[in-house]
Parts: C-alpha cells; sequence; structure tokens
C-alpha cells in the first residue's frame, strides 16, 4: 500500500475521551507505514526558499557575538573563559522540591497520590543559570518527542523546535521575522485579541479572512486571493487558529484544512498555526490533524515538499500559564530568525520554570500527559455544558451562538434592534458593566475594529451559580437595551 494514499488518518473519526491517543497512533502510523516498509525521506523546502519570506529587520540582525559561541562550550576539553555566567555556588538556592498531581488513570479516575519531585545537583545549577536562547536541550528534546508522538513529526526531518516564554514571545518574534512594515497579512478574523497590536505596530494591512463553524472560510480565503490585484505583492502569511479559535470556539474541518494547504501551495504563503487550544479540544466531532501533521503526512499534500507551516504550542492552559513556557516547530531558518531575535531580547525563557516543567513531564511521560490533558479538556467541556445550559435558560432568543468545541469561550451574538445587526460595544462596556457582569466585546477581535454584535465570554474559572447570575445580569442587560 501507497502510505501517501492511506487514509486512516482521516476516515477514523473517534470521539471524546480516546480522540488524542488514537490521533498520535494514526499519525505515528502514517509516518511508519512506508511502502514495503522501506523509508521514505522527507522532501523539505530548500533553505534558501525561506530568503523571501524573512523580513528585512530578520535579514539583517546580527547573531549575538556570545550566545553563537556557547555551544562550543561543549567541546570535549576545551576550558571556556567565554560567557559571563555567574558561579552558581554564589545562589542562595540549595534545592527544589514540590509536588504535583499524578495523571489520571486510563479510565479518566483522578488519581489522588500525588507525586514528589526535587530539582537539586546538576539539575539545579542548570535551573539557576543561563541556559540555551532555544531552550533547554532536554526540555527541547521532550517537546520533539511529543511532536513526533502526537503529530508524526520526525526529528531530523528539516524542522527545528525553540522554546519561548509562552506562545506569545514567539508568536511576536515570527510576526516580526516575517512581515516588512506596510506589508500585507492574511488573518483569520474574528482572532485572537493579542496578535493584532503586533500586526498594527508592524503597520500590516490585515486582510481579513472570515471564519464561521467550521473554522476559517476557504470560499473567503480564495476569494481574497484569486481577485488579488496584479500590481500589489501578494500576502506571504497567514495567522490562523485551527483549534477552538480565540474567540469563536470553532475548530478548523479536515476538508477546511486541506483547502488552506492547497491554496498556500497555489499562492505561495506560509502558515502561522496558533494552536494553545489544541489539547482542550472537546468537541463531539473527529478530531482532526494539524497542519503541521498533515503537511507531512495527508495523502492531499503527497508529492509536495513540506515546510509551509510554523506551528505554536503553549503549555499555559494545560500546565501553567506563569511559567510562560511555549514552543515553536517548523522550518530551521524561520527557527533560527525567532532564535536570533530572543539572543538579543530576552536571552532565553526562564531556565527554572523549564526545568519544572521538565521534571514534571518526564515523571509523567508521554502518556501521563496526553491523560492529564484530556482530563482538562473533559473538565473546561463540562464547564461549556454549564455555560450553554445557563444560555438556554436565560438567553434564548435574545442572542444567538454556536457551541464552542474547544478553548475557554463562548462568542455569541447579541439580537438587537438595528439594521447591521447593532453594535455591542458600548452595551458591554457601560450597561454590562454596572450591572456587575464583565465580558469583551466582540469589536476587539476584528483586525480592523469594525463594530459588531458579538460578545466574548469567558467560562473558564466560574462556578455554576456565578454562571447562572452572569447569564442573568447579561439577559437583563439586553432587556433594558431593547426596551429603550
Ligand atoms: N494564542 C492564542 C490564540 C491565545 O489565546 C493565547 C493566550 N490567550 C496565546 C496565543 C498566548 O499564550 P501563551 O500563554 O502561550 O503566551
Amino acid at each position: 500500500s501507497d502510505w501517501a494514499s492511506d487514509s486512516r488518518l482521516h476516515t477514523s473519526s473517534s470521539t471524546d475521551g480516546e480522540d488524542l491517543h488514537a490521533l498520535a497512533y494514526r499519525s505515528k502510523m502514517m509516518v511508519a507505514s512506508k511502502p514495503n516498509g522501506t523509508s521514505t525521506s522527507v522532501q523539505s523546502l530548500p533553505e534558501n526558499f525561506y530568503t523571501s519570506f524573512l523580513s528585512d529587520v530578520a535579514k539583517a540582525r546580527l547573531p549575538s557575538p556570545i550566545r553563537s559561541l556557547l555551544p562550543l562550550e561543549a567541546t570535549p576539553g576545551i576550558i571556556s573563559l567565554l560567557a559571563g555566567k555567574p558561579n552558581p555556588t554564589t545562589f542562595p538556592f540549595t534545592s527544589f522540591d514540590f509536588t504535583a498531581r499524578a495523571p489520571p488513570s486510563e479510565d479518566g479516575r483522578t488519581n489522588s497520590d500525588d507525586i514528589a519531585l526535587n530539582i537539586s545537583g546538576g539539575e539545579l545549577a542548570a535551573a539557576l543559570q543561563y541556559g540555551a536562547t532555544g531552550g533547554m536541550a532536554p526540555l527541547v528534546d521532550w517537546f520533539h518527542g511529543l511532536q513526533s508522538t502526537v503529530h508524526g513529526r520526525e526529528r531530523g526531518e528539516g524542522w527545528t523546535l525553540s522554546v519561548g516564554s509562552g506562545s506569545q514571545d514567539l508568536l511576536s518574534k515570527a510576526i516580526i521575522a516575517l512581515l516588512n512594515p506596510g506589508d500585507t497579512v492574511l488573518v483569520q478574523s474574528p482572532v485572537y485579541a493579542g496578535v493584532i497590536p503586533l500586526f498594527h505596530s508592524l503597520r500590516c494591512e490585515q486582510i481579513e479572512v472570515d471564519a464561521d463553524a467550521e473554522g476559517i472560510s476557504t470560499v473567503s480565503l480564495r476569494e481574497i486571493l484569486e481577485s488579488w490585484p496584479a500590481e500589489k505583492p501578494k500576502p506571504r502569511v497567514l495567522y490562523t487558529i485551527p483549534y477552538g479559535g480565540n474567540p469563536t470556539g470553532a475548530t478548523a474541518t479536515l476538508a477546511r484544512r486541506r483547502e488552506v494547504l492547497q491554496l498556500a501551495r497555489e499562492h505561495n504563503f506560509l502558515i502561522m498555526e496558533d494552536d494553545p487550544y489544541f489539547y482542550l479540544f472537546y468537541g463531539a466531532g473527529p478530531r482532526e490533524p494539524s497542519y503541521f501533521a498533515m503537511e507531512r503526512a495527508d495523502p492531499s499534500c503527497a508529492g509536495h515538499p513540506v515546510g509551509r507551516v510554523l506551528r505554536f504550542d503553549s503549555i499555559s492552559k494545560i500546565l501553567s500559564a506563569g511559567m510562560r513556557i511555549g514552543f515553536a516547530s517548523g522550518p530551521a531558518p524561520l527557527l533560527r530568525a525567532i532564535d536570533a531575535h530572543t539572543a538579543t531580547a530576552n536571552l532565553q525563557p526562564a531556565s527554572l520554570t523549564q526545568a519544572i516543567a521538565l521534571k514534571l513531564l518526564e515523571a509523567w511521560g508521554y502518556d501521563g500527559f496526553l491523560r492529564h490533558t484530556r482530563g482538562v479538556s473533559a473538565f473546561y467541556r463540562a464547564s461549556r455544558d454549564v455555560f450553554e445550559a445557563a444560555l438556554q435558560r436565560h438567553l434564548t432568543g435574545l442572542v444567538e451562538w454556536a457551541t464552542p468545541q474547544s478553548g475557554l469561550f463562548f462568542w455569541f451574538k447579541l439580537l438587537l434592534p438595528g439594521a447591521d445587526g447593532g453594535d455591542s460595544a458600548a452595551i458591554i462596556r457601560t450597561e454590562a458593566f454596572e450591572r456587575g457582569v464583565l465580558a469583551l466585546p466582540g469589536t476587539v477581535f476584528l483586525p480592523n475594529g469594525r463594530t459588531t454584535a458579538y460578545v466574548r465570554a469567558s467560562f473558564s474559572l466560574l462556578a455554576p451559580e456565578e454562571v447562572d447570575e452572569a447569564v442573568k445580569r447579561l439577559r437583563d442587560t439586553i432587556l433594558d437595551v431593547r426596551a429603550q
């Protein structure tokens, strides 16, 4: 059988609890099941392909004179007089002891015994010391293993991975590495409000690609690209959130993902796949592979070189947001540009939180990690259901919503009088706030600041009574506004 036309990744539609394990298994199978058991080498886009994608800033950035030599310290027999590393024996910390929850058992039951973890000796010295620009080597290794397990992407097949101080850190550096001031960029819309200021500060023209309950609209994307004026340079980057799009909660279908990849090849752009809600997926449908997995193994990409996807993962929603750890995976020249920025901006992500994450992840293993993420997604599915039940009780007929499939948010439209559907901004900022409920008006998620009747409500932290009360306050607000 021809591995490239293997459709196992797409035909099996496992749901809920098993989905990530099943996906991981299928991704592995896709890569492993090559004709007659022989190995097929991956054809990647050549390094010089990316020259036309890197911004002037990225091309002009000098390497850090010290950081670029640091790897040489590992040369056997070398005595390094290189770096200004403080002597860790002068640091006051002698050991870090902490406890963490054991991952849930295979059947999803909470494991009541905490596990005791300790960082001391050489690990402590590394945790307190300066470290590699793109992240601590054993943590980078662990994340490589995760990308192989979950996305079927093997190390050494023409891509690399860097850790950053949250995915936001890496996203902002990637945007600076890819876009020149004034460039156009394709942006899924509505979009994560945290990237709009990044595009804005570069004075980029944000071309909004519509999104609906099936994720990014390929009709919209195709139309934009096919009607692009001949004299204007085409956009080279698409920013998209494939799972549980913030703010909409929608997840892109497989057909949409395939078409986006095809359009990327046809119109020569790169895909920034920002996927912090990947592990939170709680939708009932099939779990779709990432763009990062698909460009390597989806039948629709067979015969095309790999290397159009720059993927962003985050541990913020699954291990801790305050640890500030995210990682980017993709073509080496792009990761080098990000690392070069890090080397002169914040030097590296914090060693200590990397050491803590590593301890935990090594203790859990990939299986434990995936079981934990299943527990987290089940938690948010239950929270989503509580919120949706409150919407049904109190806001039926007053708002419209689509059920989110991942993420922490409901995105709903206030049904207000007015020809253009109305504007939620003033109502949410003033009337709703005065009645004691705080939410975000949809306009902040629209790259070009259009008015909209949509609102984003986060349900991640509230107890059921608070949800009920918040939704009642919204109902009272809307009824008052409608009566005015
Ligand atoms: N991208 C999206 C879509 C997000 O929602 C967030 C967090 N709200 C981020 C990136 C940033 O996450 P991190 O904590 O990893 O920086």
